[in-house]
Order: C-alpha cells, then structure tokens, then sequence
C-alpha cells in the first residue's frame, strides 16, 4: 500500500499537474527581457515609410494572467502600429456577429502556407480567401462586419471591440494611416481580386479602407497582453471583467491563430515556442496560452516573413523558462504567492 504521501505524487504525475507561481512568471518574463534585449538582427519594416522610421531599440514584454495579474518590462506603453495583430481582433468581431459556421464558409481556417500578402493564395484557393488572419481574408472580414454599407458605424463596430479586447481604448496613429494610404498598392490588387471571387461582402474600397485604418491603430505591449487573456480566459476580459465574447469562439480563434499566426513560419513557430501567436509588421507579437494566461511582445526589427526577431525570442524565453507548452499535455495551474 502506497502511503498518503506518494499516492499524491502518483496522482500529480497521472493527472499532470503542474503549479507555477507568480513570482515565477514575473521572473521569467525579466530574464527573458535581459537576455533578449541585446538581440541584433532584423529590420523594421520598410515597405510602410512609417514604420521604417520607428526606433529599433523599442523593446517591452507584458503578460496577463487569467486572474488578472499583469507582469510587465520594458517599453510596454509605447503605442506602436498593431498591424496584423488586429486581424485576430477583427476575426474576434466577425465570430461575434456571424457566428463560427458563417466564417468558416465565408473566410475559411486554413493555413496558406505563403506570405500576409500573397495574391498567388488567392489565385490557388479562389473559392474562398483561407483565412481572417492573412490579408485577404482580414479585408473579407472588414467587408463583412456590421452594419453594412455604413463606413463610420463599422468603423465604431471595429474600434470598440478593440477597446473590449484590450481592457482601453485605443486610437489610429494618423501619421501611420497616412502612409499606408499611400503605399497600399498590393491591398488594393487584394481587395479588387477578391471581389473578382464574389469574396467582398460590402463595398471594396470602404473594407479595404477599414482593414488599414484597423492596421494603423496604436496599441501597447500592455493592452495586448490583455487582449491575448481575454481570449485565454474564453472570451472574459480578467482586468475589466466583462465578457467581450462568447466562450465558446474561444477554440476557434485560438485555432486559426495557431494555423496562420507567423503565416509561411508559423510550423517551425510552433514546433519551436509551444503557444500560438500573431505576429504584426509593427513588431507586435500577441501569444494565447488558453486557460493561463497572454503573452505580448513588442521589439521592430523583423526576420524576412515579417515577425519581429526580438519578440519572437522572448516569448520563447518565457516559455522555456516556465517549461511551458499547450501540447505538452500538463494542467497547468497558476498560484498567486
Ligand atoms: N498593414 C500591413 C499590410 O497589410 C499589415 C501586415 C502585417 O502586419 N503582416 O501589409
């Protein structure tokens, strides 16, 4: 007969518990600040001339736990572009209004295994646009939101998700909007292919015009961390305690998100890091660890897929450091200490 003691750990293993603290977490997110901090390597982006001008030595981490608790380093109230990131938040908006069955036929889930914005993916998957969280597919989601037809009130729709999401509000770096205006050639050619395939829901240059003003919104390491918990912590934001949506659509962006989040990287993404992130070309890096917690990372320079090398490597930090992985099949319980 096993005693009381190692009945318990026989428990623990079969069961898989693991218990980290807070002070664990807190540690780990400043260690992996330090050590990443020096990261050389990369470059901002340069095809949007804003963003080219933006200081490269930026660097900040956040993360929110599900209770609540915020752990941040670094430049995490620097507003920079949330570029792509804003896709999840979007998608988050469509799942709102349409429902998980409507997006999946209207956008789809799939991976495209090429570039945000790739026009050949459009070509291979005419039938549908693959994905909310790729170019294409954030413009379909642009075009779908409600209420139709009226510019400013999804414009409204769009904004105030964002400021559910993120526990704040948030504004367009007009600057930023401006100069992707300007640059947005290969949108555009997105936008018009699109309609081509009967996939813009509304009119096209009012969706292509929302899916860069969403792109253009200044945002914080901080508020995206929160954003990221609320989707880990099914759809409640933890810090305002509001439901922002309906726990259930919380597996489904958390699925697209770990099929397309680094786009042609995001397998080695999450082979090497085990949390589903989005990645934005502002340096943004947004990771949900359903059930635990949000991760945000925020660092300019990016590899050649456009994902910032230095938030790439600390969220990856953080997670070695805890020995933390959604498919590492632990349940994983987090003690305030
Ligand atoms: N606004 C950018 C674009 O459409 C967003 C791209 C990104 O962050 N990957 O090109």
């Amino acid at each position: 007969m096993p005693n009381v003691k190692t009945e318990n750990i026989l428990i623990k293993i079969l069961t898989m518990e693991k218990t980290i603290t807070h002070s664990q977490i807190k540690q780990a997110v400043e260690e992996a600040y330090k050590e990443c901090k020096d990261i050389t390597g990369g470059h901002n982006a340069d095809y949007i001339p804003f963003l080219a001008n933006i200081d490269p030595n930026l660097f900040g981490i956040s993360v929110t736990l599900t209770d609540g608790t915020t752990f941040s380093v670094g430049d995490t109230e620097y507003k920079f572009g949330i570029e792509s990131v804003s896709k999840v938040l979007t998608a988050i908006l469509v799942l709102k209004q349409f429902g998980a069955e409507a997006v999946l036929k209207q956008i789809g889930a799939d991976a495209t295994g090429l570039p945000f914005n790739s026009i050949f993916a459009i070509l291979l998957e005419n039938d549908h646009p693959s994905t909310p969280l790729v170019n294409a597919g954030a413009i379909t989601a642009c075009s779908m939101v409600e209420p139709k037809g009226d510019s400013w009130g999804k414009w409204e729709a769009i904004i105030n998700n964002f400021t559910d999401l993120c526990g704040s509000e948030a504004q367009v770096i007009d600057e930023l909007y401006k100069s992707e205006s300007d640059t947005n050639f290969n949108n555009r050619s997105i936008a018009w292919l699109l309609k081509n395939y009967n996939r813009i829901y509304d009119d096209v240059d009012m969706s292509l015009d929302l899916y860069t003003r969403q792109c253009s919104v200044g945002i914080t390491a901080s508020q995206l961390a929160i954003c990221a918990a609320t989707i880990a912590n099914g759809g409640l934001n933890p810090v305002t305690k509001s439901q922002v949506f309906a726990r259930e659509l919380a597996p489904k962006i958390t699925t697209l998100i770990s099929a397309v989040g680094f786009y042609q990287n995001t397998g080695d993404w999450m082979y090497t890091s085990g949390i589903p992130a989005k990645s934005g070309v502002g340096g943004g890096v947004m990771g949900v660890y359903p059930g635990v917690m949000g991760v945000a990372a925020f660092a300019p320079p990016l590899d050649d897929a456009g994902n910032s090398v230095k938030a790439q490597a600390a969220v990856k930090a953080i997670m070695k450091k805890l020995d933390l992985g959604i498919f590492n099949g632990d349940n994983v319980k987090v003690i305030a200490d």
